[in-house]
C-alpha cells in the first residue's frame, strides 16, 4: 500500500495563490504550447487509445506528462475508480478536489477513506473567498439566483488557477452521461484550461463503474445508495425520484443548468451547455 502523505510531483511549487487555493507555477516550468505537432500527437494517441483499457490509458498518461499530469477528482463513483487505478499505476500523481465550501459532509468523508486505502490524499483547493465572505459579497446565497456565477467564481476560476504548472489533467466523465460529455475524446486539447484533458473512463458505462466499485470494493458516497445517482453541491443536488432516468436530474434541478461548465467549450461563464 502507498504511503499516505501527500506527495507532489518533483516541480510542483510549495507557495499557494491564496490560502487553501491553487499552487504557483515551479520556476522555470513552460507550459505546453497547442501546435499543430502537438494537437496532431494527441488525436493519434487518442485513435490509438480508443480501444484501451482505463488502466492503459493511464499508464500512457502518466509516461508523456507525468510529472506534469495532474487528476481533478469531485469524489464521484468515476473518479474514486480513476483513483482506485492511479494508486497502483503512479500514486504520486497529484490529486486535487474544487471545494466550494457547499460539499455533503458525505463528500468529505470520501475524500478521507479514499485516503486511508489509497493513500493518495487529494488536495482541497477552496475558492479565494470563503463561503460566508462570499455570500456577504452578494448580499446572500449567489446559488439561488445566478449559479452559473457561482460555479464559475467557486469551480472553474479555481481549477483554471490549478491548470498553471501542469500539461495535463485527468478526469473521470463518461461519454454516456450526457449529449455534451458525449463529444469527448481520450485524449484533446482543452482550449478552456490550456491543458491537454485525457478521459480515461470516455468509453465505460455507469455499469462497468459500479461492476469494479463492487469487485475491489473502492470506496464511493454513501448519498449513492440514498438516490443521489450524481453528487454535486448540496444546495444544487437533489435526489432522483422514482422513474427519473436522467442520473443528473437531481443536479441544478429546476433550472436549465445541466453542467458547471468544467467540462464545456462554449460558454466561459460556467452556463455549461
Ligand atoms: S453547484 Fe451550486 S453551490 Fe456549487 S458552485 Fe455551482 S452554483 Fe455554487
Amino acid at each position: 500500500m502507498p504511503s499516505s502523505a501527500l506527495v507532489f510531483p518533483s516541480a510542483a511549487p510549495a507557495e499557494r495563490l491564496w490560502p487553501g487555493g491553487p499552487r504557483l507555477p515551479a520556476d522555470g516550468f513552460q507550459p505546453l504550447d497547442p501546435t499543430p505537432e502537438l494537437l496532431a500527437e494527441l488525436a493519434e494517441a487518442s485513435a490509438r487509445l480508443e480501444a484501451a483499457q482505463p488502466e492503459q490509458i493511464i499508464a500512457w498518461a502518466h509516461q508523456r506528462f507525468a510529472p506534469h499530469l495532474t487528476m481533478a477528482t469531485a469524489f464521484g463513483p468515476e473518479g474514486a475508480v480513476i483513483l482506485s487505478m492511479l494508486a497502483r499505476i503512479a500514486p504520486e500523481t497529484y490529486v486535487f478536489n474544487l471545494d466550494t465550501g457547499y460539499q455533503f459532509l458525505e463528500t468529505l468523508d470520501l475524500r478521507d477513506r479514499i485516503a486511508r486505502k489509497y493513500g493518495i490524499e487529494v488536495d482541497m483547493l477552496q475558492p479565494a473567498l470563503t463561503v460566508p465572505q462570499y455570500e456577504a459579497q452578494h448580499g446572500g446565497p449567489l446559488y439561488k439566483i445566478n449559479p452559473n456565477q457561482c460555479c464559475f467564481d467557486r469551480k472553474v476560476k479555481v481549477l483554471r488557477a490549478a491548470a498553471q504548472g501542469h500539461h495535463a489533467w485527468m478526469s473521470g466523465i463518461r461519454r454516456d452521461q450526457s449529449p455534451d460529455r458525449a463529444r469527448a475524446a481520450i485524449v484533446e486539447w482543452d482550449k478552456k484550461f490550456n491543458l491537454v484533458k485525457i478521459s480515461p473512463l470516455a468509453n465505460w458505462t455507469k455499469k462497468d463503474v459500479w461492476t469494479r466499485i463492487m469487485a475491489e470494493d473502492v470506496p464511493y458516497n454513501p448519498l449513492h445508495d440514498q438516490g443521489y445517482p450524481s453528487i454535486g453541491c448540496w444546495p444544487c443536488t437533489r435526489a432522483v425520484a422514482d422513474g427519473e432516468t436522467d442520473d443528473r436530474a437531481g443536479r441544478w434541478s429546476g433550472t436549465a443548468k445541466t453542467e458547471c461548465g468544467l467540462h464545456t467549450l462554449e460558454q466561459q461563464d460556467g452556463s455549461g451547455i
